[in-house]
């Protein structure tokens, strides 16, 4: 191509490949459409990376000894990830984007040795929010995969410590803007103490956090590795990094606030408030009673009866990898004249998404998942409600306790069903740590055991039966 065609080539097909980015977003909206969603994205993925490598002038054998490796980490660690690890999966996938655009960021001044204004302040801001980023989805992983404790580590002036650090790293990316065009020396100086600045922030501003906040502080990383790339994409000028990187911070933000307003708290709250570092059930009103077991065969006999069932997800059937069993006993509830329903609340298992993800795997259709503003106000006529493994969002403290630490996060009101049948192995509580009054109401059985077992056996009692 000769120079005339070759720039027009390349911006042309980021063009496009920035469109296919939107349009993927776009159908990543709904269930029906997100796979092909994810297709088109990965289109322009792929347009865009092999536009780049026939823009000219890069090194071949660097990129593909880094694409071998990379891919193969890739690859290797796709497949081996367990569903319920997913959000672990997605914390080092984003520490991997903060890294890169510091990486980026550094090796550009290390080359140029001297840069404008108009580069160098993006170059700093690759930094800083890169290695916020890095550091702490590091600390995401640990807590989420347990590496480290999960609780909140708190400790006196933490907030306002925290901020004065923040203040002190904006002050050197303005200071390392203004004076970098006058080449290494205190410029290079002031990027150094940059990089180690933002490492350091980077653990501070997250482990402050509880474990059961990680899933929302992962999504707010995911968008700050989109900002760091987008600076990093001014610092390279490349266009559809800088689009792509745009796209990924502000989607990130829009599901940090989704789930925040699930959870009915605010971002402030969720970074700053430490919430899970109280000892379990020492947040509201203690709860009493006597939970009533059932057996599976009775348990049969009940939804035998039912003409309207719904199913409540949550954690415990991904731990049970119960969704196959789940959709079996659906198919027959509904084939012996049930109105069947699978209700999922958005912050229900460990990720967003996360029973739709399961419930998609085992081909449950679309058409019978509903929310649970669509069912709430009907849910005194329900039958049947079967709780499999959730236990913080069907919890009525949420409605009714002042005190507790869940107080307004809107719930599935599973205890106004004619009847509800908890599926879990014991009375123990959710990630929020709180007890949950529903196990002890009139109209609440207990099923014990793992949710996949016990679904198993109603299945083979409707078989036998
Ligand atoms: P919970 O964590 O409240 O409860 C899960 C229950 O599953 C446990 O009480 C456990 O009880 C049970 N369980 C575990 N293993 C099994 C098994 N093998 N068989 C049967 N039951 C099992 O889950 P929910 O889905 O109700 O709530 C999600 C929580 O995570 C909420 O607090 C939410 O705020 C939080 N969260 C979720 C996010 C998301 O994106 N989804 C984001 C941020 C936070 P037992 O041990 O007795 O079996």
């Amino acid at each position: 191509m000769n120079d005339y065609l070759q720039p027009n080539f390349t911006n042309f097909s980021y063009i496009v490949a920035s469109l296919l980015f939107i349009f993927g977003l776009k159908m990543l909206s709904s269930a029906r459409t997100a796979r092909r969603g994810n297709m088109v994205s990965a289109a322009g993925m792929l347009l865009a990376v092999v536009a780049t490598l026939l823009s000219g002038g890069l090194s071949f054998i660097w990129i593909i000894v880094g694409m071998l490796v990379g891919g193969a980490v890739g690859l290797v660690s796709a497949k081996m990830v367990k569903m319920t690890a997913m959000p672990e999966m997605v914390a080092l996938f984003n520490g991997s984007g903060g890294v890169a655009s510091l990486l980026v960021g550094w090796a550009e001044y290390h080359r140029a040795g001297s840069m404008e204004i108009g580069i160098a302040l993006p170059t700093g801001l690759a930094v800083l929010i890169g290695g916020i980023t890095f550091t702490g989805s590091i600390v995401a992983y640990a807590k989420l995969a347990e590496k480290i404790s999960g609780k909140p580590f708190l400790f006196p002036g933490q907030n306002i410590g925290n901020m004065a650090l923040l203040a002190i790293a904006l002050l050197l990316v303005v200071a390392f803007s203004l004076l970098a065009h006058g080449g290494p020396g205190v410029p290079y100086t002031l990027l150094g103490g940059l990089i180690l600045l933002s490492l350091i922030l980077g653990v501070l501003v997250v482990i402050p956090i509880g474990g059961a906040d990680m899933p929302v502080v992962i999504a707010l990383l995911n968008s700050y590795s989109g900002l760091a790339a987008c600076a990093a994409g001014f610092v390279i000028r490349n266009n559809v990094l800088i689009v792509a990187g745009s796209l990924v911070g502000a989607s990130g933000l829009i599901l940090t606030s989704i789930m925040c307003k699930a959870m009915n708290r605010s971002l402030a709250n969720v970074l700053f408030s430490g919430f899970g570092s109280a000892a379990p059930a020492s947040g509201g009103t203690a709860v009493q009673g006597e939970a009533k077991p059932v057996s599976a065969e009775d348990a049969y006999f009940i939804l035998e009866a039912a003409s309207s069932v719904i199913f409540v997800p949550g954690y415990g059937m991904a731990v049970a990898q119960a969704q196959h069993a789940v959709e079996e006993l659906g198919a027959i509830l509904r084939n012996n004249g049930a109105d069947v329903k699978f209700v999922i609340h958005p912050v229900a298992g460990r990720m967003p998404g996360h029973m739709n993800v399961l419930l998609a795997e085992a081909n449950v259709e679309y058409e019978l998942l509903v929310e649970p503003e669509d069912v709430n106000p009907v849910i005194s006529t329900i039958d049947v409600a079967i709780v499999i493994g959730a236990n913080d969002v069907v919890n009525p403290a949420a409605r009714e306790d002042e005190a507790s630490p869940i107080y307004g996060m809107p719930i599935i009101n599973v205890d106004q069903a004619k009847t509800c049948i908890v599926l879990k192995r014991s009375l123990n509580p959710g990630f929020a740590g709180i007890q949950n009054a529903l196990f002890f109401r009139p109209n609440t059985r207990m099923l014990f055991g793992d949710a996949k077992a016990s679904v198993q056996a109603l299945i083979a009692s409707f078989k036998e039966g």
